[in-house]
């Protein structure tokens, strides 16, 4: 289960939109996501305390903070104004995002009714949204292509065995 919008807002806010470690905000060009402190995995709660604001670059390690350091304490008390500008850009961060989201899912969609006709399930749109978080929306469409070529006889539920196969491949690239 995911954090609700709400509370994932409320650390947001809390964290004055920036990421806590490195201080970047979505006018920095990065994604911000609230990631655990301690990892759910290893006991880790939902509570706010447990929560906090990341950039990709420092969830994934790639910049020279580390997740495993001591949280940083909160940053300057911001403006509420400043806030507020932030609330917004991050706004309308998080609207582009889900915009692009479906544009890939239609793009997919439709090079999948255009080329590939075989019956694809009118509530696909989930199946297919679980593609596109994991995958480039070409990458997917390479893949597809890759598939059928190499089983161009296939019958009407086709979708199930590309489905199992794109999760098997980015079970595989994910380690
Ligand atoms: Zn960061």
């Amino acid at each position: 289960m995911g954090l609700s919008k709400r509370r994932r807002f409320a650390v947001l806010r809390r964290d004055g939109f920036a990421c806590r470690y490195c201080g970047s905000t979505v006018e920095d060009g990065v994604a911000l996501h609230v990631d655990h402190v301690i990892a759910r995995s290893r006991g880790g709660s939902d509570d706010s305390e447990n929560l906090v604001t990341a950039c990709s670059d420092c969830n994934l390690g790639k910049s020279d903070t580390s997740l495993d350091d001591a949280l940083p304490p909160p940053l300057d008390i911001v403006a509420a104004k400043e806030i507020q500008r932030r609330a917004q850009a991050y706004n309308d961060w998080l609207r582009e995002q889900e915009r692009l989201r479906e544009a890939a899912i239609d793009g997919v969609i439709e090079f999948w009714n255009r080329k590939i006709g075989w019956y694809l399930p009118s509530n696909c749109r989930a199946m297919v949204g679980a593609w596109v978080d994991r995958m480039a929306e070409m990458e997917i469409i390479q893949f597809i292509r890759t598939i059928f070529d190499r089983q161009p006889r296939f019958r009407g539920y086709a979708y199930r065995y590309v489905n199992a196969a794109i999760h098997s491949h980015v079970r595989e690239r994910d380690g």
